[in-house]
């Protein structure tokens, strides 16, 4: 293709909302434009990036027997309602109506629709398995669209759905997809890991995400060097930190004047932060009052608190109306005295304190010398593990210290069970006779996001750095005086020689300054930039310039394709 015929407009500003480097580089590089909050048109260069990442996903989906599909974005409310999600989807599900007043959903996810399709085609085990995936937007209303692509409202999804006759089927599709996906990342270059993960509102049975390693990254992920332990913060299990014993001393109430904050307590008391226990009051949809004790320097992990709870499905703080109904008061609540009306959860490194300090549920008043296991009753609180991970907090499978690190999670695959061919009621004739339901698997990837969480990864001060994999173009003939009819016949020669070979060239050919062009290359990130100039001209040879490393290498004109393709295969 010719620069001249390519609408690729670069930018000097960022708009001023972008925040992340990736947003501000695929505006700057003409990747994207802004329709609405959250919403995006792909420009020619962004597009075709896109439809790289696209193809690598349908070459590994088709590897492991996914076949493509296409199913409708708009999706009647009734599917949603018989899987109850309907109600429960919440306002991230874009909703509409038809002239008839029917309801229908912009699909953020394709469970239901996908189950139907199955129940109404499927009957029996000898058409088992079956793996459909499509690739198309989806819809979410998220309450802080941002980040450019990666946080819209309006996004590519490649969505893969699994179909077993039994659990064993299922987890062998589940490992299918964890080796596709982990081929996938590996060939659009990334540095990434996949994290064990909560299987969130979506239920079933495990779950990974798939997160590519960015400081700038919105997921937090705690893993261990030594035995290759990696979850989720919110995932990743703890064991329970054992305190040295010591001799008990006898439960006590002192007053504690304002002192309604752990920091407030700690100081006034001088205890450390390890002798408090800190806690949080949550109200659940059915405003039933939940209060999680977590010991002062942790915190509470409310996935885990949800997961310890039966029936409860979201969070939220809980008022001082519903924290006196169960006598006591914000500030100062401890496990002795709350009433029925509180559901107790206790994190299971607290059972294991000792004289340590809790509200004493009346205001400026804590006790100390508390001792959980001798003073809670036992009969009135759960224990669980339901604080976040810590860096420094033991490994749960080797015990040597976790690390962090923040990351962009740019797929997940979860096990789903029956949890969605019960509910729609899809079922098939094994080979027994029997009628059974289908055992399911679900599996995403954000497309725009992986392009952007590539940026985040790949760039410097002058642009992007793209793998060869992903790049718009792989390689960028410039010929520094297009006006020249000697360079630009030459740089035509070498960008036709190049195409031949399968080469991804691009000839920038437009009458522009050099150095505009070559500011143009770094920013837009193509991998190898060849410059024809007059020196080039005289020598016979050509000059090739690395983007990623910066590095300037000269081949003589007879084998530079050659070089150039060798070249290609390291980037
Ligand atoms: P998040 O926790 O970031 O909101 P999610 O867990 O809800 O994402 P999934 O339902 O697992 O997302 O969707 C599969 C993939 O789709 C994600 O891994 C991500 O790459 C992509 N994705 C999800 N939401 C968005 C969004 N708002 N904008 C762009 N990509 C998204
Ligand atoms: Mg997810």
């Amino acid at each position: 293709m010719r620069a001249t015929q390519l609408y690729a407009p670069t930018l000097r500003e960022s708009p001023a909302e972008a925040e992340l480097v990736s947003h501000k580089l695929m505006y700057r590089a003409g990747f994207i434009r802004k329709a609405a909050g959250g919403i995006y048109s792909y420009l020619p260069l962004g597009w075709r990036t896109m439809k790289k990442i696209m193809q690598i996903i349908r070459e590994e989906m088709d590897a492991k027997g996914g076949q493509e599909i296409m199913m409708p974005i708009m999706q009647p409310a009734e599917l949603w309602k018989e899987s109850g999600r309907w109600a429960v989807y919440g306002d991230e599900m874009m909703r509409l109506k038809d002239r008839h007043g029917r309801e229908f959903a912009l699909g953020p996810t394709h469970e239901e629709i996908v189950t139907s399709l199955i129940r109404d085609e499927v009957r029996s085990y000898k058409q088992l398995p079956l793996m459909f995936y499509q690739i198309q937007n989806k819809y979410r209303d998220e309450i802080r669209p941002r980040f450019g692509l990666m946080r819209s409202r309006e996004f590519v999804m490649k969505d893969l759905y699994s179909f077993d006759r039994d659990v064993d089927g299922m987890n062998i599709s589940y490992e299918k997809m964890y080796d596709a996906y982990s081929r996938i990342f590996e060939r659009c270059g990334l540095k990434f890991r996949a994290v064990e993960a909560d299987n969130g509102a979506i239920g079933g049975g495990h779950s990974h995400e798939f997160t590519v390693l960015a400081p700038s990254g919105e997921s937090s992920i705690a893993y261990c060097e030594k035995c290759n332990f990696a979850a989720s913060d919110e995932k990743a299990e703890l064991k329970i930190i054992h305190a040295a014993p010591e001799e008990l001393r006898p439960l006590k109430k002192v007053l504690t004047p304002d002192c309604h904050t752990i920091e407030l307590v700690k100081n006034f008391l001088n205890v450390p932060i390890e002798k408090t226990i800190k806690a949080v009051a949550f109200m659940d949809d059915e405003e039933r009052l939940i209060v999680a004790f977590v010991r002062g320097d942790h915190d509470v992990n409310e996935i885990k608190v949800i997961n310890s709870v039966a029936g409860a499905n979201h969070l939220y703080m809980a008022g001082e109306k519903l924290i006196e109904a169960a006598n006591s008061c914000a500030g100062f609540m401890s496990p002795i005295g709350l009433n029925d009306k509180a559901i107790i959860v206790v994190d299971q490194s607290v059972m294991e304190m000792s004289n340590a300090v809790t509200g004493a549920n009346e205001v400026d008043a804590h006790f100390i010398n508390v001792t959980p296991r001798r003073d809670f009753d036992a009969r009135k609180i759960t224990v669980a593990d339901i604080r976040m991970v810590q860096e420094g907090d033991p490994c749960p499978h080797c015990g040597e210290p976790l690390k962090m690190t923040r990351g962009i999670e740019v797929g997940q695959i979860f096990t789903l069970g029956k949890k969605y061919s019960e509910a729609l009621n899809a079922t098939f004739l094994d080979e027994d006779g029997t009628t059974k339901y289908f055992e399911m698997g679900c599996y995403g990837i954000g497309v725009g996001r992986t392009m952007a969480a590539a940026i985040e990864q790949n760039n410097d001060a002058d642009g992007i750095i793209w793998a060869r994999a992903i790049a718009p173009f792989e390689v960028v003939v410039v010929p520094v005086n297009a006006k020249d009819s000697a360079q630009l016949a030459f740089a035509e020669e070498i960008y036709n020689e190049l195409a031949a070979a399968g080469v991804d060239v691009l000839l920038d050919d437009r009458k522009e300054r050099a150095g505009v062009k070559f500011k143009d290359c770094d920013l837009i990130g193509y991998p190898l930039r060849v410059t024809v100039s007059p020196k080039t001209l005289d020598s016979g040879n050509v000059e090739i310039k690395v983007r990623r490393s910066e590095e300037f290498l000269n081949f003589a004109r007879e084998t530079c394709t050659e070089k150039i393709l060798e070249l290609l295969e390291t980037l």
